[in-house]
């Protein structure tokens, strides 16, 4: 079991700098096992990493199986982790039309249905702290509030789901939504679909998942 977790850190790890919503590597993925979490080690490139390289660790900052540090955003993942039970993976990218949004502290807002995969109709921008601090991760858990991401000012993108094909989609889904509303500012038009249609979408996904 923890084997194939940390095979599918790794695999995803590959998927999100092959779709380009990170590079180098930045970013960082993390699983929930047990009663700790299972997470990508601090500065190892994904195409480098080994199995027995993914840090085993509990909420308060030991790591109790790996030999590497694990990534410096782990605070971030474990403090969701301690807060939102419906939440077992985490992925952060750097991605970068959610990175124009956070650099102009612009929330996400719904110009595409799809940004309904957060669960909401908006997504926040938690104002900057420096990576790898507490200030940071308790700005991104303020921010994400009962949603499936958060924008960090000035760095990336947070996305939590019940597993890792969820975080990753919502990645996509929302670096897809940041380029439609970056383009449309660019325009200086923008029409936002109305809260109550956002909802709806919200729950179709949660009954018949996306079309
Ligand atoms: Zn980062």
């Amino acid at each position: 079991m923890e084997d194939r977790k940390r095979l599918e850190i790794i695999e995803y790890g590959n998927k999100i700098l092959e779709e380009h919503l990170t590079f180098g590597s930045g970013g960082n993925l993390s699983l929930r096992y047990d009663e700790n979490m299972l997470i990508t080690p601090s500065g190892v490139p994904y195409e480098e990493l080994q199995k027995l390289e993914i840090v085993y660790m509990n909420y308060e900052g030991e790591v109790i199986i790996g030999k590497l540090k694990p990534s410096s955003e782990y605070m971030i993942h474990s403090k969701i982790y301690q807060k939102r039970k419906d939440i077992n993976a985490i992925i952060h990218t750097h991605s970068k039309y959610i990175n124009v949004l956070g650099a102009i502290g612009e929330d996400l807002k719904a110009v595409h249905y799809l940004i309904a995969s957060s669960g909401d109709s908006i997504v926040k921008v938690a104002p900057y702290e420096t990576y790898g601090t507490k200030e940071l991760a308790k700005r991104a858990l303020e921010y994400l509030e009962n949603r499936k991401a958060v924008i960090l000012a000035n760095h990336g993108l947070v996305a939590c789901g019940e597993n890792l094909e969820e975080a990753l989609q919502i990645s996509r889904d929302l670096e897809f939504c940041a380029f439609v509303y970056v383009k449309a500012l660019a325009v200086g038009k923008v029409n936002i679909i109305p809260d109550e249609k956002i909802k709806e979408v919200v729950e179709k996904f949660k009954t018949h998942g996306q079309i």
